[in-house]
């Protein structure tokens, strides 16, 4: 299968979730097999969208270089993950990317916009594995075998509160399954712990146009809630942005991971490219 990147430049604008600040970013075409980066003037080199480089997983994933610090990358990764691009240059303005409606849905549809190309005489990497492949910590639990039908996801999402509950999602991923299924799934907060997020400098681009709000006795959603399990549609919507921070495409694996976070996701991640490495290893020929 050939690499894909996009056809033309598009912008989009907005504020940051966590730090509020107003941003702007420009997906642009790569012509190398670069992978997602970001890029700025402010950089001194481009920062790769690889797990080598998150800085950070406390309500989001941040990657950075040492120097400068990118926070909540994965809505923008889960929609170039999603609709299959494997080589990106992301322009960014400031120190996030812009919240758009909480959701995927918004960077899925401008890169859509911007056209798919495909590119001529590349290869993309596959997670491969030989045996299935488990982490667990806490209540979190993450497993991966290998699939002979296509990428599958199945996710479990677990709090203890009346509205919440037990959601529980599978789907076999293509691009048209993550558009219609998964990107629109909005990012969400319990109002319990609002406060205390922006305390800790986080949230504070947060509002209802960007997130649904849990209170103890209601949900309030802009328009109401896309899907009745939103909650863990958009835990897979992450899980799919961090898996990108592999570059691996997971054509031939079948996830199923329970109450996944940031963090889970990352180790996973981690784990998941260890053993595909080795894997490979041990089939050259
Ligand atoms: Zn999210």
């Amino acid at each position: 299968m050939l690499r894909k990147t996009i056809k033309e430049p598009v912008t989009l604008e907005g504020i940051g979730l966590h730090k509020g600040s107003p941003s702007r970013v420009t997906f642009l075409p790569a012509g190398a097999a670069s992978g997602l980066r970001f890029i700025s003037p402010l950089f001194t080199a481009p920062i790769p969208a690889r797990l080598e480089n998150v800085t950070g997983t406390a309500r989001g994933t941040n990657i950075g270089d040492g120097k400068t610090v990118i926070y909540t990358v994965e809505h923008l990764l889960s929609a170039a993950a999603g609709l299959g691009i494997d080589d990106l240059d992301i322009e960014i303005s400031g120190c996030e990317p812009p919240a758009m409606d909480g959701s995927a849905l918004p960077f899925a549809n401008a890169l859509l916009r911007a056209g798919l190309a495909e590119k001529p005489g590349t290869s993309r990497s596959r997670a491969r594995l030989t045996a299935p492949v488990e982490f667990s910590k806490d209540a979190t639990r993450y497993r991966a075998a290998p699939s002979a039908c296509g990428a599958s996801f199945r996710l479990v999402y677990d709090y203890p509160h009346r509205l919440v509950g037990r959601q529980e999602v599978e789907f076999c991923l293509s691009p048209e399954v993550y558009l219609r299924e998964i990107a629109p799934a909005r990012t969400f907060a319990f109002s319990h712990e609002i406060k205390a997020l922006k305390a800790a400098g986080l949230a504070l681009g947060g509002s209802l146009e960007n997130a649904v709000v849990i209170n103890e006795n209601e949900i309030t959603a802009l328009n109401g809630l896309r899907f009745a399990d939103e909650f863990a549609r958009h835990k897979l919507l992450d899980l799919i942005g961090d898996l990108a921070l592999t570059g691996l495409l997971f054509e031939e694996l079948s996830i199923e991971t329970e109450r996944p976070g940031h963090a889970g996701n990352i180790n996973f991640a981690k784990l998941l490219t260890a053993h595909s490495a080795l894997r490979d290893e041990r089939h050259k020929p």
